[in-house]
């Protein structure tokens, strides 16, 4: 509890007696469970794994610390990503935690100010490039084999390492796997890791079964449902802004292994999910995140019964870390009162 990935885990990761052991508190993420959306979707049990409550507010944090510490294991001081942002943020902590460099390569205008504050915060050196997530993974990977720089995208194999103990956790949780997982998809890296994880808990006994797997693609953004490369992705969900995912043939295989889906959501789907798991259940999500639940409405709007089911919709970021969005549906305006009892009494219906 509390010991991070690293050490908790050491046993499932690529971890050896030269690693060097450290944590922000990543990891052991709450799964909370549905009081309210669950009785529409009609399942045995719905629930969230809020993975906004790692330490920079995304499940990043869980594959960074790994990144980072193997390349520390190799003597390395700098690293580098491209990040539409919760990327760029987990490097930036992690890096400034190990005494690290931390080169950023931001999309010019497609990054939530949260995540691009957190950066600066951090004290990462930030290029921002007139080009698109992609352009700029492209972009860092040149930087990374000109330098002696370690990239950090999920391109990484010890990302998805360190990626896949959210597996574990919620079987640890559940006694079991879950009988359907809901996940949003962008590079696909997440994705790829929860199989990993599921599949490694299987082997080890942990669990009796395997989940199916249902990955959601915005539809502006959904290069895998359409089987080719977007050139322009577009949704409001930054997060899963991509048009050619880096694990593209390991999210197929986590779909085709588990008899499970990758598909779509609309963004009028994803906001609606995300002002319901805000209003109705009390969690604050980016947008981005609240495609696994837009998913998971969905099928049940079509019609599918999810009876006697089991379901966990993973929860990937904090709303926190895109304020503009929830500010532009809903805008804060508040009016003000006279500071007396009797005139905000008048104003408020209270019971
Ligand atoms: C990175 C990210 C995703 C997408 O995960 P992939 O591994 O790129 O598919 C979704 N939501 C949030 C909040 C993220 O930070």
């Amino acid at each position: 509890m509390g010991k991070g990935i690293l050490e908790t885990y050491k046993k499932f990761l690529p971890i050896t007696s030269e690693t060097p052991i450290f944590t922000l508190g990543e990891g052991n993420t709450p799964l909370v469970e549905s009081r309210n959306i669950a009785k529409e979707v009609g399942c045995k049990s719905l629930f969230f794994k809020l993975e906004g409550c790692n330490p920079t507010g995304s499940f990043k944090d869980r594959g960074m610390v790994v990144a980072v510490a193997k390349a520390v294991e190799k003597g390395i001081t700098s690293i580098a990503c491209a990040s539409t942002g919760n990327t760029s943020a987990s490097a930036a902590a992690y890096g400034a935690h190990l005494g690290l460099r931390t080169t950023l390569i931001v999309p010019k205008g497609n990054v939530a100010r949260g995540k691009l504050t957190q950066a600066v915060a951090y004290g990462a050196h930030i290029a921002l490039i007139d080009g698109n997530f992609d352009r700029a993974l492209e972009i860092t990977r040149e930087l990374c084999e000109r330098h002696p720089v370690e990239l950090v995208n999920s391109l990484n194999p010890n990302r998805i390492e360190g990626q896949k103990t959210a597996s574990f956790e919620i079987i640890g949780e559940l006694g079991k796997a879950p009988d359907h997982l809901f996940i949003p998809v962008g590079n696909a890296g997440n994705i790829t890791a929860y199989w990993k994880g599921f599949v490694e808990a299987h082997q080890e006994g942990l669990s009796d079964t395997l989940p199916v797997m249902n990955g959601y693609q915005a539809s502006g953004a959904s290069p895998i449902v359409d089987g080719h490369v977007v050139e322009e992705p577009r949704t409001v969900a930054s997060a899963i802004r991509i048009g050619n995912p880096a694990s593209w043939e390991s999210a197929l295989k986590a779909q085709n292994e588990s008899n499970g889906v990758i598909d779509k959501v609309d963004d009028d789907e994803i906001l609606m999910a995300y002002r319901r798991l805000a209003a109705e259940e009390g969690v604050f999500c980016e947008p981005a995140s609240a495609a696994s639940l837009a998913g998971l409405l969905k099928r049940v709007n079509a019609g599918e019964s999810f009876k006697n089911k089991d379901v966990v919709c993973v929860i990937t970021g904090n709303g926190l870390k895109d304020p503009d969005i929830a500010n532009g549906i809903e805008p804060v305006s508040l009016d003000e009162y006279e500071a007396n009892v009797d005139s905000v009494e008048d104003a408020l219906s209270l019971p």
